[in-house]
């Protein structure tokens, strides 16, 4: 079962393709791992999952139906989004800005209700946002402002969460703690998680699924200790590398080599070749 598949999607800015001829699914109830080269079309095909950006050819099929026949509030439904370096308006309080999560939910018939009140209390808890409510979302740290925007996609309860690079600007500790709590929400919860990340050694501790996206097109995926060798690393990243186990998680561990530091990678490849 696919959350999401895209069908010969072509994707382009004015005459310059960045994703051609893609044909592509991404499976109910995993966390999948778009990574690749800065330019390479993340972004772009993250945004085309949401309808945010039209295909220039073919389509992206959310639920058996092609998502540009969808109304907005009937895709917001079923998946969010959350941008990479989202904006907040200045002043909006942790409590406002979560609560637009709710807006496919209210009509000029349905206001706000106690659902909504319930989901956004829940969201809030998840992230370990209570007590913040009031505070104003510029007045927050990095990684509690990270929190507010992933409290915000929870609210919208959706069975897929696309997000853009999730991670950026948090300090280790924060980017562990944005990665176990989407983790633990696909482990206890089912929902599908589709995210880029710029760390290989992180994308591989959490993906099910890593997504490689290179030369226009999804140029390998599947489970990380199939994804991650020298011989991929070299012809996505243009760099050589090791790949060891991690000796925690047993997850494939690059360790960059061919660039920086040449006497001391002399010295890595020798041990290598051991
Ligand atoms: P990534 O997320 O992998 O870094 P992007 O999807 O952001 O890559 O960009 C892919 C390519 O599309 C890049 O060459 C980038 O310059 C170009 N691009 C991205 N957004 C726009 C835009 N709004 N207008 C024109 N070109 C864009």
């Amino acid at each position: 079962m696919n959350a999401l598949e895209t069908k010969s999607l072509t994707l382009a800015y004015g005459d310059q393709p960045v994703i051609e001829n893609l044909d592509h699914c991404f499976p109910k109830g995993k966390i999948s791992v778009l990574i690749g080269s800065n330019g390479s079309g993340k972004s772009t095909l993250l945004r085309s999952l949401a309808r945010l950006l039209k295909p220039r050819k073919g389509s992206v099929i959310l639920d058996g139906k092609a998502i540009t026949t969808l109304s907005t509030k009937a895709v917001a439904r079923k998946l969010a989004i959350l941008p990479q370096s989202p904006e907040c308006p200045e002043g909006l309080t942790v409590l406002q800005l979560v609560k637009q999560g709710r807006y496919p939910y209210q009509n000029w018939m349905r206001q706000w209700s106690e659902e909504d009140e319930r989901a956004v209390k829940r969201a809030l808890k998840i992230t370990n946002l209570e007590g913040f409510e009031e505070r104003t979302v510029d007045s927050l740290s990095g990684g509690q402002r990270q929190r507010v925007w992933i409290a915000m996609v929870l609210a919208q309860e959706t069975d897929t969460i696309l997000l853009d690079e999730p991670t950026t600007y948090l300090d280790l500790s924060h980017q562990l703690d944005i990665l176990d709590l989407l983790y633990e929400l696909n482990r206890s919860e089912g929902r599908t998680i589709i995210m880029v990340l710029h760390d290989l050694n992180l994308s591989a501790r959490y993906a099910d699924n890593m997504v490689v996206v290179h030369d226009k097109t999804v140029y390998a995926h599947g489970k990380p200790e199939s994804i991650i060798t020298p011989e991929l690393v070299k012809r996505v990243f243009g760099i050589e590398c090791l790949v060891m186990k991690d000796p925690v998680y047993g997850k494939p561990l690059c360790i960059p080599c061919g660039k920086g530091r040449r006497a001391e990678d002399e010295n890595l490849r020798a041990v290598d070749t051991q």
